[in-house]
């Protein structure tokens, strides 16, 4: 499909981008660039594709380039290409927030260069090169939040689609205003407050000496798997997508009072009704293939 793609950014996503593209035989060459020199000593050693010692060296002559640095490093990565983004080149990013993304990226675009922005709804709660797995995309959706309606736009979205595609994503288009909000309830309020169970009992197991992790199967767990997420990455989510996060939390913590004044006054109708409706969307969600249906997501729980 290309001859020469270009990734900023070699940590679990651009890794991925990497292998699937060329498991998937989406580019000829893959080329990366990462600011960490370890990393890119790394994304060597394991073959991830050819490792430039310079962003701007990446990009030479690529057809393709992908931004897959955390969204606070969006704007100075395109800043240190911009220059030597090939005629004609698409760029496109997998930030998770898309409207600070485009702010950060539009002013520094060259006009012989179309950017086209996105975000793969796939990832782990792993970072780094040794991270990054061929399947990642295989089944997951990818958004694409396209703003240039140019015929080079459209010729670029065109090509984009097809791309994602062949890694094995499903492809939906839509604004990228729409996007950081659907973000922010199904992504964003969930890791904030998987972050702040986790902290909350990890201060609470040192003030009272409860035994918080050896009981930990019974749910909390689950959220100490999205609470190990990357600290870098999330900060920067979060302070980029201040208004839908506010807005979103603003209701939750008013769901949460309710539920609370429901237990105060032993009112276990609503409670049932709440819990009756939650799961049901648990049904809705292995439906649309978004999980498995297995008890504890398959774990082998007879060897733990
Ligand atoms: P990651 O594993 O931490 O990798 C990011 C890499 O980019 C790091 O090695 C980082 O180096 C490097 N970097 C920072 N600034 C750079 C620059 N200006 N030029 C080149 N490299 C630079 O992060 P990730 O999980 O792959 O996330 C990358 C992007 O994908 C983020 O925008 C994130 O929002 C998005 N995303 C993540 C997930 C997920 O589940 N993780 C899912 C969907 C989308 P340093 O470590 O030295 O800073």
């Amino acid at each position: 499909m290309f001859e020469r793609i270009a990734i900023l950014g070699a940590g679990l996503i651009g890794a991925s981008v990497a292998l699937a593209a060329r498991e998937a035989g989406a580019a000829r060459v893959v080329a990366l660039y990462d600011a960490n020199e370890a990393v890119r000593a790394r994304a060597k050693e394991i073959g991830l594709g050819e490792i430039a010692e310079s962003a701007e060296a990446a990009v030479m002559g690529a057809e393709l380039v992908v931004l897959a640095v955390p969204v606070g490093a969006m704007g100075a990565a395109m800043q240190s290409i911009a220059p030597h983004l090939a005629q004609g080149a698409i760029l496109t990013d997998v930030g998770s927030v898309k409207g600070a993304v485009l702010n950060a990226v539009g002013p520094h675009l060259p006009a012989h260069a179309v950017f086209v922005p996105g975000h793969p709804i796939a990832g782990t709660e792993h970072s780094g090169p040794d991270a990054g797995f061929a399947s990642l995309f295989h089944g997951r959706w990818h958004v694409l939040t396209p703003f240039d309606e140019s015929e080079e736009g459209k010729t670029a979205l065109g090509k984009l689609v097809a791309f994602w595609e062949k890694l094995g994503a499903r492809v939906e288009v839509m604004s990228h205003e729409r996007h950081d909000v659907v973000l922010a309830v199904t992504s964003h309020l969930p890791h904030l407050i998987a972050f702040n169970i986790v902290a909350m009992a990890e201060d609470l197991e040192n003030v009272t000496e409860t035994e918080v992790v050896k009981y930990s199967a019974s749910g909390f767990r689950d959220f100490t798997r999205i609470a190990a997420s990357d600290p870098t990455m999330w900060r920067d989510v979060f302070l980029n997508n201040r208004e839908a996060v506010l807005e979103v939390l603003g209701r939750f913590s008013e769901d949460l009072a309710a539920l609370q004044r429901a237990i105060r006054w032993g009112d276990g109708q609503s409670l049932y009704t709440i819990f009756d409706r939650a799961r049901r969307m648990r049904r809705e969600v292995i439906d649309a293939g978004q999980d498995t249906p297995a008890p504890n997501w398959g774990r082998d729980t007879k060897g733990e």
